[in-house]
């Protein structure tokens, strides 16, 4: 394993046969308030309203492993929330099998739940420090009924084989763990309610490298051996080129570019993903640099009311860009650009790809 590199081992599964696709998002909005202070109401002043995500749409196919990539602040963990409806949204809406989020009956929702799980950055603030893991996963299978009282053991350790672990952490709590290892429960768990997608939010960025490839091993194999689909928040372009079948582009809540990986890596073109993808060291021959310099910008408050949200630091800007919104315009089957450079008009071959 190459240290610096963190490239996983495991195959990536072959890209799935297109298939409709399992969950979606349709124009979702998302913005955060904050209550008006007293001076402000004195002043009748209206405190600023985050734009967290602006109509971004996309659509999660069985099997495939889907990454988000952007920078801190782009909207890519607010998304995973609405996506796992651990955020309602504010505009748009959320799909799972075709069927809205807002509009399931209790018991759909329940199911919903159960289907798509989540794994966050931390585990240890996701896992409850005064539970062993034999609790937590005994607690995950009672709950959802998933077997009988006398296989519980027996789907314990094989939970845990799963995520490669030995049966010895059952009576264990979470802050008996390193921080791979709590990773490793925090999926036991998810997997022990057989989803069908994992939403893993920065499940690495706080891991050491060589732990990070391991987990994104055990990513790949389990999406190999269960026929998951995962959806791969990330901020480090190294792992998401190496595990992702298609890969979606943040910036400040909009949605700039989408694509299959291997062709998003190897010709970027939104001036944000080639700055991304340019700044990234190991996916640049002659690179010898440890750690991807993340180039800087504002924050998400600063976003433009009109105009490209990328018009501030983007060297092709225009004066069109000041004026009008690039929406997502197709560029070939599978290839969407939000960008004045590219014509506005569809190319045959790419006539429905406006949503990834
Ligand atoms: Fe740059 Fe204009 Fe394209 Fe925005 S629309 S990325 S400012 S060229």
């Amino acid at each position: 394993m190459n240290v610096a590199s963190p490239m996983p081992a495991a195959p990536v599964p072959d890209a799935p046969i297109l298939e409709a696709p399992i969950l979606e998002a349709q124009r979702v909005s998302k913005r955060f308030g904050r209550a008006a202070s007293l001076l402000e109401r004195a002043r009748r002043v209206h405190p600023p309203v985050i734009c967290a995500l602006d109509e971004v749409s996309l659509a999660i196919r069985p099997g495939e492993t889907f990454s988000i990539v952007g920078e801190s602040g782009s909207g890519k963990s607010t998304l995973a929330r609405c996506l796992t409806a651990l955020h309602a949204c504010d505009g748009g809406r959320v799909l799972y099998r075709g069927r809205d989020l807002a509009q399931m009956p209790p018991a759909e929702r329940r199911r919903f739940h159960r289907r798509v799980q989540m794994v966050f950055q931390n585990p240890l603030a996701a896992l409850n420090p005064r539970m062993t893991v034999s609790e937590m996963l005994r607690e995950a299978l009672r709950v959802h009924d998933i077997c009988p009282a006398d296989q519980v053991q027996a789907q314990m350790r094989a939970l845990l084989e799963r995520v490669r672990l030995p049966v010895s952490v059952l009576d264990r709590r979470p802050h008996q763990f390193s921080g791979g290892q709590l990773q490793r429960i925090a999926m036991a768990r998810a997997l022990s309610v057989r989803p069908e997608i994992i939403v893993a939010d920065e499940v690495v960025s706080a891991l050491d490298v060589s732990v990070q490839a391991q987990i994104v091993n055990l990513l790949i194999t389990l999406q190999d051996e269960l026929g998951l689909a995962i959806v791969f928040i990330a901020h480090d372009l190294r792992l998401v080129r190496h595990i992702s079948h298609r890969v979606a582009v943040m910036y400040r809540g909009t949605l700039v570019e989408f694509g299959d990986s291997e062709a998003l890596f190897t010709q970027p073109l939104h001036p944000y993903t080639r700055l991304l993808v340019g700044s990234a060291p190991t996916l640049q021959p002659g690179h010898v640099h440890a750690h991807a310099h993340t180039p800087t910008g504002g924050t998400i408050a600063e976003v433009a009311a009109t105009g490209c949200v990328f018009r501030a630091r983007c060297p092709d800007a225009m004066p069109r860009c000041a004026a009008e919104a690039p929406g997502l315009r197709p560029i070939e089957a599978g290839r969407a650009v939000a960008c004045h450079l590219f014509p506005d008009t569809a190319h045959p071959a790419a006539a429905d790809t406006v949503t990834p």
